[in-house]
């Protein structure tokens, strides 16, 4: 684990720079390292300032999105997909420019419950747009990853063995899986062995308990999760995501449904999260240091 992230979705619905400026600050106090953002538009923030205060608080920056219906990169109408085209490139210069190092989330679809199934002519649109963008990205020094996220988000990409297939058939390295232990609770049969057969395409990592809500409380198995992150020698950035409609943004509570509220005080339960990540952490190392032979 290189740096452990906090979404900005915890403390602010992000309309306005002071309440990211807040975000970015009461991370920082917590102890975090990292703070991702959703997709912020040039026209409506100042980037830059965004990112001299995270530079200032010593935090890292990494951007996610999901990409509207009407900017479907895998769309059949072209109009859809071009505008989709379009938004990825935007959000990637965003994420240069706020000096973001990574585009996550649903960039390869919609973020949405798709009412069609997938197809062979989908997946090679949402292929050749990921393409695309692959190359802005490596233009502007972002790196993608693409988020596995369950059947109701999107009907392209649901299993990281789905995820792998996809990114064989994109044959460009630098694009790497985005997983969530949330959305892997609902759609792996094994979440730890999923990352495990990612391996060295994990190139990005969402806790979250399978409410959305604290961690610990539900029947996520958090010790096996950093078992098999330690195993496949992760060392990438883990980001706790939690929405509760006491915060989150009306547009992205739709998206995810985020119907009510899991919690209402955002500093406790970003507190509880960091202690809660670093002693499961600390534990799956040691049970690691155990299995290896005495010197
Ligand atoms: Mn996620």
């Amino acid at each position: 684990m290189r740096r452990l992230g906090i979404h900005s979705f915890v403390w602010t619905a992000g309309q306005t720079i002071e309440g990211l400026e807040m975000a970015l600050d009461r991370s920082a106090e917590q102890g975090y390292e990292l703070v991702e953002l959703a997709n912020l538009r040039a026209e409506d923030f100042d980037l830059d300032r965004i990112g001299r205060r995270a530079q200032d608080l010593g935090l890292g920056l990494t951007m996610t999105m999901g990409l509207a219906p009407e900017a479907d990169v895998s769309s059949a109408d072209e109009a859809v997909a071009a505008h989709g085209r379009r938004e990825l490139d935007v959000a990637i210069k965003a994420a240069r420019d706020v000096g973001a190092v990574s585009l996550g989330g649903i960039i390869y679809s919609a973020h949405q419950k798709y009412t069609t199934m997938p197809t062979e002519d989908q997946w090679q649109r949402s292929i050749a747009a990921v393409g695309n963008a692959a190359g802005t990205a490596g233009d502007c020094g972002v790196r993608l990853v693409l988020e596995i996220v369950n059947r109701f988000e999107t009907n392209l990409l649901n299993t990281t063995a789905q995820g792998l297939k996809f990114l064989d058939a994109l044959g460009d390295d630098s694009v790497q899986l985005h997983l969530d232990t949330f959305h892997m609770n609902i759609e792996e049969t094994n979440p730890e062995g999923a990352i495990r057969m990612a391996g060295d395409r994990l190139g990005y990592f969402h806790v979250g308990e399978n409410n959305r809500g604290y961690l610990g409380d539900g029947v996520i198995d958090f010790a096996g999760i950093f078992d098999a992150l330690l195993d496949i020698g992760y060392d990438g950035d883990v980001v706790y995501e939690s929405f509760s409609s006491a915060v989150v943004d009306e547009k992205l509570a739709r998206a995810c449904a985020i119907w009510r509220d899991t919690w209402t005080e955002s500093a406790p339960l970003a507190g509880h999260a960091k202690q809660f990540l670093e002693l499961k952490y600390d534990e799956a190392k040691r049970r690691r240091q155990n299995l290896q032979t005495p010197s």
